[in-house]
């Protein structure tokens, strides 16, 4: 494999593009607090800026520091990552706010190489942290930078391998600038390109300052790049949950600590619709089938139903015994405190529109 060598101008171009033409004024921009930076790169991991503003803002001024974060109960932090999805990253950052706190004294580390010794931050989140916030050189390698240097370069090997990815990360610490104060805006640079120009589907090489001596444009062929040969099988699950109320309250149980959701509130799993109907066939009140969804993960179509059951007022003493023993680290909850605990979006959905249905609208 022949790999293209960049200008010796590759960090001036960027840093000139940035100025001129890359994404200003985010609120997480031109800050050196750590813990401010910290937020936003993990909610930006797997989410839309458009999306993660709102939540930054709500994130920050409930915790507005690192020791206000560590303090908080796990179930407020799970309730306002509610909707951000991929909820292992809430779990990691509430970890990473005590580690930080009863390790270090409050303080992030002012390293990469101390960053990432701390819960939930790889090796590119800590290399930005360090490069925006203490002008560390060293580079950055999310998915939206893996796609531009491997293009850039005409990286033809499968970065689903650690060996040919370690490749890469030479490759980029080969171009970062010569100068520490760089680093800030050369980091921003390789975000923006990565988000608005080297598009994977639809590049915009037209626009781009490094089109110059891009291998892949000049071979015709941008989309060809990255090379990841690694398919994930997706795999179809179905499960039937119930909606459990009794006099104005929900029953809601809390996950397991690992898999999906883990550490989030959920309507009780049982199996299927025979066994939901088995169980409710014994208990008084009344109960309707809610539409099937499908939510679509990572690796899994899921698709879930839920039989509603409303219990009656009066009579329904040996089902709330029967619900009890059944789940016992269940809770009867009103819909408002329910409502702000972390729930999984399909279920958020289904109770906001019960019972806050002014609000369904603008839930994610
Ligand atoms: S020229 Fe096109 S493919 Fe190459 S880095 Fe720029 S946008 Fe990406």
């Amino acid at each position: 494999m022949t790999l293209g060598v960049p200008r010796p101008d590759w960090p001036g171009r960027l840093l000139h593009w940035q100025r001129d033409h890359g994404r200003q004024g985010l609120p997480w921009q031109g800050i050196r607090d750590p813990y401010r930076v910290w937020l936003s790169e993990v909610m930006l991991q797997q989410t839309q800026v458009s999306t993660v503003l709102g939540y930054y803002a709500r994130f920050l001024e409930r915790f507005p520091d690192v020791r206000a974060l560590a303090a908080a109960p796990a179930d407020d932090v799970f309730g306002l990552w509610s909707g951000l999805g991929y909820y292992s990253r809430a779990r990691h950052l509430h970890a990473c706010a005590q580690r930080v706190v009863t390790d270090h004294g409050g303080e992030f580390p002012r390293t990469s190489t101390g960053l990432q010794a701390l819960p939930g931050i790889g090796r590119s989140t800590a290399a930005a942290i360090a490069a925006f916030c203490f002008d560390e050189r060293v580079p950055i390698l999310d998915g939206n930078v893996k796609r531009v240097l491997a293009r850039h370069i005409g990286f033809a090997d499968d970065l689903a391998r650690p060996a040919h990815e370690r490749m890469l990360w030479q490759h980029a610490e080969s171009r970062l600038p010569g100068q520490r104060r760089d680093m800030p805006r050369y980091t921003q640079a390789l975000m923006d390109l990565g988000a608005t120009l080297c598009l994977p589907r639809a590049p915009r090489c037209g626009d781009c300052p490094v089109a110059a001596d891009c291998t892949a444009r000049l071979e015709g062929r941008p989309t060809a790049y990255p090379v990841k040969t690694r398919t994930l099988r997706r795999q179809q699950r179905s499960d039937t949950l119930l909606w459990l109320e009794h006099q104005d309250r929900v029953f809601l149980v809390p996950r397991p600590p690992r898999g999906v959701w883990a550490g989030l509130w959920s309507l009780p799993e049982v199996g299927d619709a025979t066994a939901a109907q088995a169980l409710s066939a014994a208990w008084p009140g009344t109960g309707e089938w809610l539409p099937a969804v499908v939510h679509v993960l990572t690796h899994r179509d899921w698709t879930l139903q839920a039989l509603r059951w409303r219990l009656p007022t009066r009579g329904s003493a040996a089902t709330l015994s029967d619900v009890a023993q059944r789940w016992p680290e269940g809770r009867w909850l009103a819909a408002d405190k329910a409502l702000a605990l972390g729930l999984p979006a399909p279920m958020r959905r289904w109770l906001t529109s019960a019972y806050s249905p002014s609000e369904s609208e603008s839930v994610p």
